[in-house]
């Protein structure tokens, strides 16, 4: 029987405390203390039976510690992540994992030196939504998609404090917009060929409050991924179009549907309808024969759960399910968003679009 490994949380704010009810149960991996700069989130924690440390140095410290949870605001991620793995400790790192790519490649330099895990929680490859659309995706159930739009739009803003400045690594691109980036290419295994992109400051702030971003793959695959924080009206959450059908999900209910064509239907001329002032054949519905629909249904997950996989990972019997060279190429890809954005121009320097790690 193995050890339990004992998880400190650093940044014990909205996140880290979600992480107390993610580990919660897990037979592997407890979580045994938490620090936090804030005197009122040490309390909170406290409160909740918690040990807490004065310092991250007192953390990186105690030898009965195995691993830290980064959960701080994303500007300091990497320093706390360079100390604790040099300080033999391995690591879960919320995302967006660093402001660059270039400081990511700094921390996975010192966790190979050390020989340390290092794992950042891409948590939303496990949403349900997602899961869905990714098997649609996987096993042609709409045929060839060629086409998808992934969407999270809210009308309240951009939340809290730090997420309104630049300078800890706020907006909604690196916010948001991480999570659609990671299901985009870990669901898309092909290389990208271009990107364009617009960013919203229409709150004012410095940072932007939601963007519109279109990729193309050389697998002729292209997306729109797009983050809103002034949406009063919603579009869908998901939008995938295929050689066969179409597939929508409204929103994390799962309301939605798949159409696909009906291939054993005779093939009859559309009739002509009103629209509007004029008449079209071209955007008639399809007749009830000509369409097969399908209500969303639930897809079992065959992934392990995050902490499952990085306990595994650590012992040396799993591979990690997110991979530092994945995080990698999203970070490149949000480095081009803000380029494609910022110059108004296309990107489409194929070498730059698809470094990776080796
Ligand atoms: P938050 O503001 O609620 O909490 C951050 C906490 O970190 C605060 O309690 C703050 O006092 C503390 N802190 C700041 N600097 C620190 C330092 N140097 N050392 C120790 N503690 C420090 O923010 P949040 O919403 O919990 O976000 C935290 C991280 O979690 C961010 O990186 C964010 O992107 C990420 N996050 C991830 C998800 C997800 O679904 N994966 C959801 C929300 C937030």
């Amino acid at each position: 029987m193995s050890k339990i490994l004992s998880l400190v949380i650093v940044g014990f704010g909205g996140m880290g405390s979600y992480h107390v009810q993610l580990i919660e149960g897990n037979q592997n991996i407890k979580v045994s203390g938490v620090y936090d700069i804030a005197d009122e989130r040490q309390q909170a924690a406290s409160q909740l039976g918690f040990k807490t440390y004065p310092n991250l140095e007192a953390v990186l410290q105690d030898s009965t510690v195995d691993a830290i949870l980064i959960a701080t605001p994303n500007d300091v991620h990497k320093e706390i992540a360079i100390k604790a793995l040099e300080a033999g400790k391995h690591v879960v790192c919320e995302k967006p994992v660093t402001i660059n790519s270039r400081d990511l490649l700094d921390i996975i330099d010192v966790a190979k030196n050390h020989d340390r895990v290092f794992m950042v929680h891409q948590n939303r490859r496990w949403d349900e939504d997602f899961v869905i659309i990714k098997d649609m995706y996987d096993h042609h159930k709409v045929g060839e998609v060629f086409h998808l739009e992934s969407r999270v739009q809210g009308a309240n803003g951009i939340p809290g404090d730090w997420r309104h400045l630049q300078a800890h690594g706020g907006g909604m691109v690196l916010d948001w917009g991480v999570h659609l980036l990671d299901q985009l290419l870990f669901m898309v295994k092909g290389k990208i060929t271009s990107v364009t992109a617009n960013l919203s400051f229409a709150l004012g702030d410095e940072v932007d409050d939601g963007f519109i971003s279109y990729i193309t793959f050389e697998n002729g695959v292209t997306a729109v991924i797009e983050v809103g924080t002034t949406n009063y009206v919603k579009l869908p959450r998901w939008y995938i179009k295929g050689t066969e059908g179409t597939a929508l999900i409204q929103d994390w209910d799962l309301s939605g549907e798949r159409v696909n064509r009906n291939q054993s239907a005779e093939k009859s001329e559309p009739k002509p309808i009103r629209a509007g002032q004029g008449l079209t054949k071209t955007m008639a519905p399809p007749s009830e024969s000509a369409t097969i629909r399908y209500p969303i249904e639930k897809v079992e997950t065959k992934m392990e759960s995050f902490y499952d996989n990085f306990v595994a990972v650590i012992r040396g019997k799993s591979e990690p399910i997110v991979k530092n060279e994945e995080v990698y190429r999203v970070l490149v890809l949000i480095e081009a968003i803000f380029k494609a954005a910022e110059t108004n121009e296309v990107v489409k320097d194929f070498d730059v679009l698809n470094h990776t790690l080796d």
